[in-house]
């Protein structure tokens, strides 16, 4: 391209180089977060739909306002060409407004502007929160494996983990295989953060770029996974977590525990044969156990798989079902697990989750802890002393 433009005409620009001097500008941004909505109109009183929220190019995160938009093809994720978007300026930052001068189109993940990684600011994992974009990271890798999903109507395989470094962990989805493995120290950048179950979690796609460091500075990973247990009412109050250790008793189970039926395809536990999705199936028996772990700061759900379910009980998955042929009531064999377990105090560790609920915890490991009664007197007795 010689020809200079002309002056009306938009300029292609980076959102983090928007000024509210400019002229209507274009720019190719990807939609992090929208919300459709109506106002009504002061001249007419007439109803005018809009849709607001945010976008990204990985230089910056703007709020956006698209007056009178389609009906459909906005999501999240959606990358989109603006061409004539207007520039303004809310509380100190610009935003831009999509106009019926506006045209906007889809466009490529490929047409986001090239970031160099160099110019990108660093940040630490406890400051990252949802929606954030253009900053780089410095983790290790804790735990990372690839999962296949689908995604409309393709396969995909995303590489699940965790992340951290000395201020926290976080949940990583790539969706470009970068061959990390566990333990390597790697910098990272074009990634952004989505809320996922309530917690941040670090997307990685074909953009982002990932380089192996020293990393002298990061948590090994057994470190991380030695972490000693933390408060039950901390966890609960970051929301869960990706490495939470925690110890307490059990004061109860929840249902279902016990023997179960499993739905063969989905794994959904399965009620009088149907199982929601699948409808009437053919149930595979499996053993768990849903416990609640109490600590004196607060109680958070422990969902035991079979293997851990088989030794903190001492029956086996087969033993059970010999138990239910004989004595055909299966809450019976609840009562007798939770009669096992009750007041066992266990150390658990795992990826907690929080939701209405509380917060569940999928365990890595569940040790059981033999309560030591003389060392438990002694560090009473310290403690008094201590007061006196
Ligand atoms: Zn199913």
């Amino acid at each position: 391209m010689t020809a200079e433009p002309t002056p009306s005409a938009p300029v292609e620009t980076r959102l983090r180089d928007l000024t509210t001097t400019s002229s209507p500008v274009e720019f190719v941004a990807r939609v992090v977060t929208f919300e459709r909505r109506e106002v009504t109109r002061k001249s007419d009183g007439n109803r005018r739909p809009l849709v607001s929220g945010l976008l990204s190019d990985g230089t910056a995160t703007v709020r956006f306002t698209w007056w009178d938009p389609p009906r459909e093809g906005i999501e999240r994720g959606t990358v989109l060409r603006a061409v004539g978007a207007e520039v303004r300026e809310f509380r100190g930052r610009p935003e831009v407004t999509f106009t019926w001068k506006t045209r906007v189109a889809p466009a490529s993940p490929a047409e986001l502007p090239r970031v160099d990684a160099e110019e990108i600011p660093f940040r630490t994992v406890q400051d990252l929160r949802p929606a954030d974009e253009g900053f780089r990271i410095e983790v290790r890798v804790v735990r990372i494996a690839p999962k296949s999903v689908t995604v409309g109507t393709e396969r995909r395989v995303v590489h699940e983990g965790v992340l951290a470094d000395r201020t926290g962990s976080i949940a990583l989805s790539s969706w470009s295989d970068f061959g990390l493995k566990v333990g390597e120290a790697v910098r990272m950048a074009g990634g952004y953060v989505r809320s996922f179950r309530g917690r941040p979690s670090l997307v990685l796609d074909e953009r982002s770029s990932v380089v192996r460091v020293e990393g002298a500075d990061l948590p090994d990973p057994a470190e991380l996974l030695r972490s000693p247990p933390r408060s039950i009412a901390e966890v609960e109050d970051e929301g869960g977590g990706e490495t939470v250790a925690v110890e307490g008793v059990v004061v109860g189970l929840l249902p279902p525990s016990g023997l179960v039926f499993r739905c063969p395809t989905c794994h959904r536990s399965v009620r009088s044969g149907i199982c929601r999705i699948h409808g009437q199936v053919e149930g595979q028996a499996d053993l768990r156990a849903r416990i609640v772990l109490d600590d004196g700061t607060g109680a958070l759900t422990v969902n035991a798989s079979r293997a851990d379910t088989e030794r903190l009980w001492g029956v086996t998955l087969d033993e059970a079902r010999a138990r239910l042929r004989n004595q055909p009531d299966p809450s019976l064999l609840e009562e007798e697990m939770l009669e096992t377990l009750l007041g066992r105090r266990l150390r658990v560790r795992g990826v907690g989750t929080k939701d209405d609920f509380g917060v569940t915890l999928t365990p890595e490991s569940i040790e059981r802890v033999e309560i030591d009664l003389e060392a438990a007197a002694e560090e009473l007795a310290a403690r008094l002393g201590e007061r006196s």
